[in-house]
C-alpha cells in the first residue's frame, strides 16, 4: 500500500529579495579578521571611496531606470558605519537621491556589532538607511576570543538591540566552523539568534582563505575546518530552526567568485551550498513524519508544485543518499515529478512533525 505524504513547504516568505550589492572590501574596517579575504569573497579590488561612488553613480545611471522593479543597494565588504563620516553619508544621499525617484526600493549596509552607536545608527536612518546587517558571527565568546573578533557575544546582542530601537530593519551573519566552535554548541547559538528576532539572516561556513590568518594556523596544524558532510547537517537543521520561526535564511555559503575559488585551501566549499541544505532539509521532514508514523516504508516518489522544478533534481538526489544513510531505505531509485498546481500548503503540518528530534538520530 502507497501512503502519500503531505507537507508545506517550510521556507518563509522575504529571502528572495533583489540586492543590489555595492563592495567597499575592507572599508571601515581597523584590522583583518582572521578568515577574511573581502577583496577574493566579493570579487572586488580595494579601492578608494571616491572611485567607488563615481562608479555606482554611473552604474545607476547607466541600469537602474531599465529595471522591471526597484531593487534594494546594499553596501557590503566592510564596516560602514565605520567609514569617515563624510563617506557615509555620500553613498547615502547617492541612494536615497535613487530611492526617492523610485528606482531603488531599500538601502542597506553591513557593519560589525563594535561599531554601532545609537547616535549613529539614528542619523543614517534619518539619512534613509532601512537596514543593518550584523557580522556577529558567532555568540559565543571563547569562539569570539579564538576568531579574534575583538568583541564579547554582549556586545553583539546590544548591538542588535539597538538596530531595533532605532527602528531599523536587522540582518545577522553567523559563521559556523570557527576556531573553537562545535556543531552542537552552534544549534544553541542558532537558538539563541531565533530569540534576537532578525528579519533576515546569512550563513557563511567557515573556509581557509590564502592570505589570511587562519591559513597560517591551519597551515601549522592549529585550525581543522569543519568538512561538507558535517557542515549541510549543521546549517540544515539551524535553516530549519530559522525557517519555523519565520526567519528567512538569504544566503548560505559564499558566492562562487573567480578569484576565490583558486584560493580556497580548505574547508566546507560547495557552490550549490544553498541547494544541498533545502533539499536535506526536506528529507530530515520526510523522515521525520515517517518516524512519526512508525514507518519504514521504502520512499518511491516525489510530487512538487511547478515552481520547484528547478531544484527537485537535488531534492531527490539528497533524499536518495540520506535514506541511503539512514535506517529509511529505499527499496529503489526514487523518482520525481512535478504539478503545476502548489501541492504544498501554507497551512503548516509540517511544524507538528517531530523531524527536528529526529534529525538528531541522523
Ligand atoms: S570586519 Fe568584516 S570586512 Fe572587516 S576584516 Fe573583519 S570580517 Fe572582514
Amino acid at each position: 500500500m502507497q501512503l502519500p505524504v503531505h507537507f508545506s513547504h517550510p521556507e518563509p516568505p522575504g529571502g528572495s529579495r533583489s540586492v543590489w550589492p555595492v563592495f567597499i572590501p575592507f572599508g571601515g574596517c581597523s584590522g583583518r579578521c582572521i578568515y577574511c579575504a573581502q577583496d577574493l569573497q566579493t570579487g572586488t579590488e580595494t579601492q578608494d571611496p571616491a572611485t567607488i561612488l563615481s562608479d555606482l553613480r554611473h552604474r545607476l545611471e547607466q541600469s537602474l531606470p531599465h529595471k522591471r522593479s526597484p531593487p534594494e543597494i546594499g553596501f557590503y565588504g566592510g564596516t560602514f558605519t565605520r567609514l569617515p563620516l563624510v563617506w557615509q553619508h555620500r553613498f547615502l544621499a547617492l541612494a536615497r537621491e535613487y530611492k526617492h525617484q523610485g528606482l531603488l526600493s531599500r538601502i542597506r549596509c553591513s557593519t560589525r556589532p563594535d561599531a554601532v552607536e545609537p547616535e549613529q545608527i539614528r542619523d543614517l536612518r534619518k539619512l534613509g538607511l532601512d537596514m543593518v546587517e550584523l557580522g556577529i558571527q558567532s555568540l559565543d565568546d571563547k569562539v569570539l576570543q579564538a576568531s579574534r573578533r575583538g568583541y564579547s557575544s554582549d556586545e553583539a546582542r546590544r548591538a542588535c538591540q539597538t538596530i531595533r530601537e532605532q527602528g531599523l530593519e536587522l540582518g545577522i551573519q553567523m559563521m559556523p566552523g570557527l576556531p573553537g566552535q562545535t556543531p552542537t554548541a552552534w544549534q544553541g547559538e542558532i537558538r539563541e539568534v531565533c530569540r534576537l528576532r532578525p528579519d533576515t539572516v546569512r550563513i557563511y561556513p567557515c573556509l581557509v582563505l590564502e592570505g589570511t590568518p587562519l591559513a597560517g594556523l591551519w597551515k601549522r596544524g592549529f585550525y581543522q575546518p569543519w568538512d561538507t558532510e558535517r557542515t549541510i547537517r549543521a546549517v540544515s537543521r539551524a535553516t530549519l530552526r530559522l525557517w519555523r520561526k519565520d526567519i528567512p535564511v538569504i544566503r548560505m555559503g559564499l558566492h562562487p567568485e573567480r578569484d576565490l575559488l583558486p584560493s580556497i585551501l580548505a574547508g566546507p566549499w560547495h557552490s550549490a551550498m544553498g541547494n544541498l541544505v533545502r533539499s536535506r532539509i526536506l528529507f530530515y521532514i520526510l523522515f521525520g513524519y515517517a518516524m512519526q508514523k512508525g514507518t519504514r516504508r521504502s520512499l518511491r516518489g516525489l510530487t512538487a508544485p511547478g515552481g520547484t522544478r528547478g531544484s527537485s533534481g537535488a531534492i531527490t538526489a539528497s533524499i536518495a543518499q540520506g535514506c541511503a544513510s539512514s535506517t529509511f531505505p529505499p527499496k529503489r531509485s526514487v523518482t520525481r515529478r512535478t504539478i503545476d498546481s502548489p501541492s504544498f500548503s501554507k497551512r503548516d503540518p509540517w511544524r507538528k512533525t517531530p523531524c527536528l528530534e529526529d534529525v538528531k538520530r541522523l
